[in-house]
């Protein structure tokens, strides 16, 4: 390991189901500057849950395009993947404690019980009405014994009366200053922590990959800022210390709108392939 503080280790965690573009370029480099502000390591997470979207090749390319990009990793590459035992543990635990039940419903069927105008979470879904919650004991034995499809939802109300609030996590602004703020995990509803296809989420992957990998300091994007609020309940559950969190701006398109290889930003391979150098690319993100 490098970095002369062992306690203060951050992580950049990219999903590879797409092309590194700018918005990752700049959050790997937002790391990359707090990590040495606070004399710590930074590792690289791949959060490759998702069966589908998950690619071995876009791995390598991530992998090549932060090397290309000259930022350097501590100690192993965790990949979630690798995990997913681990996961089903902690949803094994939660479940032994009534944090969470199975979840029946597709994601149709949600938002047909839902109605025509629902209370969304903060990511614009419907709140889930609550349908598997109110199963009979039996109803849901004899579908789990059948083989039914199901995922797993917290219990958010058993779960926040359980560990009361208020539930407090700490951030850095950008100039390092440290703020204290309140979290309200309830307006995430009973959110699915573990899908159907595998047995986890982004939501519990990360917050237990955090706690695994000894994260002090979560770095990323402000679009991930409400999510927070979901993260430090499971932490709570889960009995993790919660890291410091600091949320940057997102890098916008021409349009104002969020990157996305999927409406068409430019990706660092694109770039690179323009003869775009890895000094170019800093200097026109403010690293230069
Ligand atoms: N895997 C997420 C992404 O690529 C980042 C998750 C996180 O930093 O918590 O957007």
């Amino acid at each position: 390991m490098t970095g002369s503080s062992a306690s203060v280790r951050l992580r950049f965690a990219p999903s590879p189901n797409g092309r590194l573009h700018l918005g990752h370029a700049y959050s790997a480099l937002v790391n990359e500057m707090f990590a040495a502000r606070l004399g710590g390591d930074l590792v690289l997470r791949i959060e490759d849950i998702d069966p589908v979207r998950s690619r071995p090749d876009l791995i390598a390319a991530i992998e090549d395009d932060l090397a290309w990009l000259g930022i350097g990793f501590s100690g192993s590459v965790r990949r979630q993947s690798e995990h997913l035992s681990t996961y089903r543990d902690a949803i094994d635990a939660l479940r032994s404690r009534g944090h969470v039940y199975p979840c029946f419903c597709s994601r149709a069927a949600v938002v047909a019980a839902a109605g025509p105008e629902p209370p969304r979470d903060p990511d614009g879904a419907p709140l889930y009405p609550g349908t598997c919650r109110v199963l009979s004991h039996d109803e849901r034995a004899s579908r789990l014994a059948a083989g039914l499809p199901h995922g797993w939802r917290l219990d958010t109300a058993h779960a926040l009366a359980l560990v009361s609030g208020p539930h407090r996590f700490r951030c850095l602004d950008a100039d390092g200053l440290e703020t204290s703020h309140v979290a309200d995990p309830a307006r995430w509803g009973d959110v699915l922590i573990a899908r159907r296809d595998v047995p986890t989420s982004y939501h519990l992957s990360v917050v237990i990959d955090d706690a695994a990998q000894g994260i002090s300091h979560v770095v990323r994007g402000a679009d991930l800022m409400a999510s927070t609020d979901l993260h430090i309940l499971l932490q709570a559950l889960l009995g993790f210390d919660g890291p410091v969190y600091h949320h940057h701006a997102l890098i916008l398109g021409p349009d104002g709108t969020k990157l996305a290889k999927s409406r068409g930003s430019e990706s660092l391979g694109d770039l690179r392939a323009r003869g775009v150098t890895p000094a170019e690319i800093r200097r026109r993100l403010g690293f230069g």
